[in-house]
Order: structure tokens, then sequence, then C-alpha cells
């Protein structure tokens, strides 16, 4: 059954095991199962963003983002000469 993959995933990993409680919203939640980058303190990316005002994972893209590479350039026709 699929149903019972995550189970038995979760019984070989010490740490998915581990039911931590999220900073925001107050549930537990498994750390390995967090999507935030915080997974340590957040349950989910959103509750990351909610109180942090931004994610970890946002920041590291933004600082990695290579500058000019703005896609708002307006594209004119070339003209040609004849
Ligand atoms: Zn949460």
């Amino acid at each position: 059954m699929q149903e019972r993959a995550e189970d038995t995933t979760a019984r070989t990993n010490h740490e998915m095991r581990e039911l931590l409680r999220c900073k925001r919203c107050n549930l537990p939640y498994m750390s390995a199962r967090s999507t935030s980058g915080l997974r340590l303190t957040y349950c989910s990316l959103f509750c990351e963003l909610s109180d942090l005002g931004f994610s970890m994972d946002a920041l590291e893209h933004m600082e990695r983002a290579e500058p000019g590479e703005k896609d708002d350039t307006p594209r004119e026709p070339v003209a040609i000469d004849t």
C-alpha cells in the first residue's frame, strides 16, 4: 500500500519521528517534512514568512540573483533600411 510508505520511512529515521512545535502556529510537525528553511522552528515556509516577514531561502536567492537581468526591456521592432 502506498499510504504505508511514509510510516516505514519515518521509522528508519529517528530525526523524522521527532515532533516539533511550530513557533508560529503552535502545531506539532515533523522537522523533516517542514518546507521552511528553518525547519526546526517553523512547520512550513508560510509560517516562516509570516513570522519573519521573509524566508531564508528567498534571502539566499536574492543574494545570488545577478543584477541586470530584468525582463522589462522594451522590444522594439528592428528597422531595416533598404
Ligand atoms: Zn506553523
